[in-house]
């Protein structure tokens, strides 16, 4: 029985779950009990905290960290990149006597100014007045980072301009939040229900990525630079069989995982699954749902883990949307509700007529929304990588539509023909709230091409790229929901004071939306062509590829729509737009540059080498004189004029260099280039280099069918993907 005793003294999750946390244990050990209710109600209710207070916080998580072995402190940041942002601090202060004492004041926790001014801010600040401060978002809790032997006390915070223009994903989320309260509040009040704490979004955010030997990608500039590969030929065997998905998992891939969630649980990241994705090599982690600001934070976390655990087991973590061309792209779904802990989950249908009235209420706001403001949330979504995985037959396109599934589609179709009389089959009811029928807890089957799908009691937005930060959607779809539900709100009111009851008011607004709105329900396939026919007659936005994406954060719409919620002033728009636009040019322009020179300096040069080798090979065999070597001969040659006409196409591609055309400007060069001539430029990215990078890798592809493999200068498809 030695073995369950080994097993036994192994430590549980349960163990050291949170560990690494300043969590609520954390707080109610190190704090005085007045301090500790102050902090507990700021975060609660999502307030500012007291300044009062904010030395003897500081000072207990300082105690508390350094027990940890932390030396330094960092203010962890969100900035317009996907990835977050740190600057280290030692807590290390001089004494008078020649020594150092540990020291970390209030002002050191709440604020911090960042420098930063290599950041994206998309002309938010010049250069002259770059300073930027961070200021600690209390509702994420502080935690330390054990890295490479040195431990550092984290801080989540906001990044904002000394003007106070947000800098960062983070601010924009917590406003679109207190909007979404501010006018769920109102819905709610009309149904009698009232609730002390703010409501907010809920994030369950489930993450795909490959893994890949680390040795291989070393060898491969592209896989290393870009993230994902620029040439390839589709190996023999790809994801026909589909035998990877929930397959078994190889054991080095386990042995990362466990470690992955050793170290999340450290961090108190609920990590619930794991396994195994469509394609081979790729895989998918989820947490459970938890707050969107705290769960995004998470998800920075998740990738960073992910990534730093796989150097460990000597594999590379790859996060890119499709670093595969021909195998699944990596998405990461957004699982979205709002809600709080005191009055529940609002997109969960009811047991009650009168809680399923509400119910219909925040469904059909969210149809609403998605409806009128579709292209705003495709937009958050809209990024170079991305562009290869939307409506590239695995992930949804870039059409919005909802997702309702059948039984839920027929309720709603019964308020627009005016009776209501429960799901099918069920005897007809009377019109009116009171005598709604139970709205299926299941919404039964599930449809995975729609890019916005119900699944019982939240919404599943499917578009968001692996390596994004998925705030944008998150600050999109609260903005959109909370006008939506203002407008609802609006409606109810104006029909009550006309002396309707509360279920007749429901009724029509109900109606109202269905009537004004279906053209965005769908479901069918999404991946069909003939869903791309209907979506242009529904007259529904289509926008396949960022630039047709990104102008619409600027359009007056989206303007009125995000200042008239104190989300995102014009300014913070703009800014938005031009950093998004100058990353998809310099993403295009970057690969495009690599895909060149190693097609220049390493295909070019193994085809021609191989080539060599044949007819070195030919000349040797046919001065031999052997017996019945013509035949061998003539095989040989029609190799070698194979080879040299792609070749001589190779050539032609690689002399034509599609981003340093003389008369563009360099956008590179120039960041912050006038929208006009961003878009522009972006439109070339697409049209033209995007293209003539196809073009090359075609050439390049079918070339590594013809070239010997140990010439090759590329680990393969084959090798990198099947690795165990
Ligand atoms: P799937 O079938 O899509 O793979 P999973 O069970 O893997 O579903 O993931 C679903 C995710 O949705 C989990 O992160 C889960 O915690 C989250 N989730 C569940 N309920 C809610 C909710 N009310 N709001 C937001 N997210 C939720
Ligand atoms: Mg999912």
């Amino acid at each position: 029985m030695s073995s369950h005793v080994e097993c036994a003294s192994k430590p549980l999750p349960t163990d050291y779950y949170g560990e690494n946390v300043f969590n609520d244990k954390a707080m109610r050990q190190h704090l005085p009990k007045t301090v500790y209710k102050s902090l507990k109600q700021t975060i609660e209710k999502g307030e500012r905290l007291d300044p009062a207070i904010a030395d003897v916080v500081a000072s207990a998580i300082k105690d508390w960290a350094v027990s940890k072995g932390a030396t330094h402190y960092t203010h962890v940041f969100y900035p317009l990149t996907d990835n977050s942002a740190e600057k280290h601090d030692s807590f290390l202060t001089p004494d008078d006597e020649g020594g150092a004492i540990a020291e970390f004041s209030g002002s050191n926790l709440v604020k911090g100014e960042a420098d930063g001014s290599s950041l994206p801010s998309g002309g938010l600040r010049s250069t002259f007045e770059a300073r930027g401060y961070t200021a600690w978002d209390v509702t994420s809790p502080a935690y330390v980072m054990e890295n490479a032997g040195g431990i550092v006390l984290c801080i989540p915070t906001l990044f904002l301009s000394w003007t106070g223009l947000a800098l960062d994903k983070k601010t924009p989320l917590l406003r679109s939040n207190q909007a979404v309260n501010k006018q769920a509040q109102r819905v709610l009040k009309l149904f009698g229900v009232e609730t002390n704490l703010p409501i907010a979004a809920n994030g369950g955010l489930e993450q795909e990525y490959f893994l890949v030997d680390r040795d291989y990608v070393m060898k491969r500039p592209d896989l290393l630079i870009a993230g994902r590969t620029l040439f390839g030929a589709k190996p023999p065997k790809g994801q026909e069989f589909e035998d990877q998905y929930y397959g078994v998992i190889p054991e080095r891939v386990f042995a990362f995982m466990v470690e992955v969630e050793q170290e999340l649980y450290k961090l108190g990241i609920p990590v619930k699954t794991r396994h195994n994705e469509v394609a081979p090599s790729q895989y998918e982690i989820a947490p459970l749902y938890e707050s969107a600001n705290l769960a995004t934070d998470h998800n920075q976390l998740i990738m960073t883990i992910l990534r730093r655990v796989a150097r460990k087991h000597n594999l590379v973590c790859i996060l890119h949307e499709k670093p595969f061309q021909g195998l699944n792209g990596s998405g990461k779904h957004v699982n979205y509700s709002i809600g709080n802990k005191e009055i529940g989950n609002l997109f969960e249908p009811g047991e009650t007529p009168h809680d399923n009235a509400q119910f219909l209420v925040f469904l059909c706001a969210v149809i609403r929304a998605v409806h009128k403001y579709g292209a705003f949330l495709r937009a958050t979504v809209a990024s170079a990588s991305n562009d290869f995985r939307l409506g590239a037959h695995e992930a949804p396109p870039a059409i919005m539509s909802l997702f309702l599934g059948d039984q839920l589609q027929d309720i709603l179709d019964q308020f627009r023909i005016g009776e209501v009389k429960g799901s099918r089959k069920k005897r007809i009811m009377n019109i009116g709230v009171d005598t709604l029928p139970p709205i299926p807890a299941d919404p039964g089957d599930r449809n995975r091409t729609s890019p916005f799908a119900f699944v019982g009691n939240r919404f599943e937005f499917r578009a968001v790229g692996s390596s994004q930060n998925p705030a944008g959607s998150i600050v999109a779809l609260n903005t959109m929901l909370a006008e939506s539900l203002d407008f609802s709100a609006t409606f109810l009111e104006r029909e009550l004071q006309k002396n309707c009851t509360l279920g007749e008011a429901v009724q029509k607004l109900v109606a109202f939306i269905v009537e004004e709105h279906s053209a965005v329900l769908f479901n069918g396939d999404g991946y069909s062509k003939v869903w791309h026919k209907e979506a242009e007659r529904r007259k529904l936005p289509i926008h396949p590829h960022t630039p047709d994406a990104l102008p619409v954060f600027t359009s007056p719409e989206i303007i009125d729509l995000c200042t008239r919620y104190n989300v995102l002033c014009r300014e913070e728009l703009r800014s938005r737009q031009e950093v998004y636009f100058e990353q998809y040019i310099k993403t295009t322009h970057t690969e495009a540059k690599l895909a060149l020179s190693m097609a220049r300096t390493n295909i070019y040069p193994a085809a021609i080498r191989y080539q060599t080798e044949l007819a070195k090979n030919a000349k040797v065999l046919s001065g031999l004189g052997i017996e019945n070597s013509d035949k061998l001969l003539k095989e040989m040659s029609e190799l070698i004029l194979k080879l040299d006409m792609a070749i001589r196409e190779l050539q032609v591609q690689i002399d034509f260099d599609p981003v340093d055309e003389k008369e563009r400007i360099n956008v590179q060069k120039n960041p912050g280039l006038a929208p006009n001539i961003q878009m522009t430029e972006a439109e070339h990215c697409r049209s033209k280099i995007l293209v003539a990078m196809q073009e090359l890798r075609t050439l390049a592809d079918s070339l590594e069918t013809l070239v010997a493999e140990d010439l090759w200068p590329f680990p393969s498809y084959q090798h990198m993907l099947f690795v165990k």
